[in-house]
């Protein structure tokens, strides 16, 4: 189906307190029912979250690529979706530069995921550096081809999210041209990684999207929808976001 996705990733911030915005977030997402909307809070909220709410996917942020283990502090993806996450977020830039994640390991964990029976969103993105060098569709290929799972049947829990990193938490939004082109990069990699069905997969925007900008960057050519960090905090800026997308 083709409604635009739009995700909340709220990264180290939430306690139970915020489960109050969850629930507004919720009731909101059932007034726009031609939007998808998810949130992936921290660990510890998702089992509350998941148990309270109807309209809203939850996820997590990481995953393990084992199953179980001797990995202190790691979940996995089947205690994620155990504790009732529909997907998980990999491959998080955050992740990537403050966690040593290579992309086989986004890759190992996009896999178990998908074993799991969770969705999964594959997230790539260029440095500030690398744009400016002029590499930055070479990079976020290349990063997309070696951090995507392969298999069968897998491509309907497929999505894709590009954030370019100097523009996570900065204000400073990416070109609407420059995410064309990227997701252009994309798109090209799915079709030629998956064939016909990689025309189906969604590639989100993600980086300082908030209410003012949503609409035009969700009119983008080929913008599925926006992975969204700090404007995803609260039920009224959230809910803005989903609005402009439907
Ligand atoms: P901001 O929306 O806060 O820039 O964060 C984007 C992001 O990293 C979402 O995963």
């Amino acid at each position: 189906p083709n409604r635009p996705y739009i995700v909340g990733n709220w990264k180290m911030n939430g306690t139970r307190a915020q489960l109050t915005e969850a629930r507004a977030i919720d009731r909101g997402a059932t007034r726009h029912a031609g939007v998808r909307v998810a949130i992936a809070p921290p660990f510890t909220l998702i089992a509350a979250m998941a148990a309270e709410v109807q309209a809203l996917t939850v996820g997590g942020q990481d995953c393990h690529g084992e199953v179980s283990g001797a990995f202190t502090g790691d979940v996995s993806a089947v205690m994620l979706k155990d504790a009732g996450a529909g997907f998980v977020i990999v491959g998080h830039s955050e992740r990537r530069a403050m966690h040593g994640e290579s992309d086989a390991m986004v890759r190992a964990k996009a896999e178990a995921a998908l074993d799991a029976g969770l969705e999964v969103i594959v997230c790539v993105g260029e440095s500030e550096a690398e744009r400016d060098a002029g590499q930055a569709e070479a990079v976020v290929g290349a990063q997309l081809d070696a951090s995507l799972p392969r298999g069968e049947g897998l491509v309907p829990r497929l999505t894709v999210a590009y954030e370019p990193v100097w523009a996570i938490g900065t204000g400073r939004v990416a070109a609407p041209a420059d995410v064309a082109a990227m997701h252009a990069v994309l798109r090209a990699k799915l079709v030629a990684i998956y064939g016909e069905d990689g025309a189906a997969v969604k590639i989100l925007y993600g980086g300082s999207v908030n209410a003012g900008n949503a609409a035009e960057l969700l009119a983008v050519a080929d913008v599925g929808g926006a992975l969204v960090g700090g404007a995803s905090l609260t039920a009224d800026s959230f809910l803005s976001i989903v609005a402009a997308a439907g």
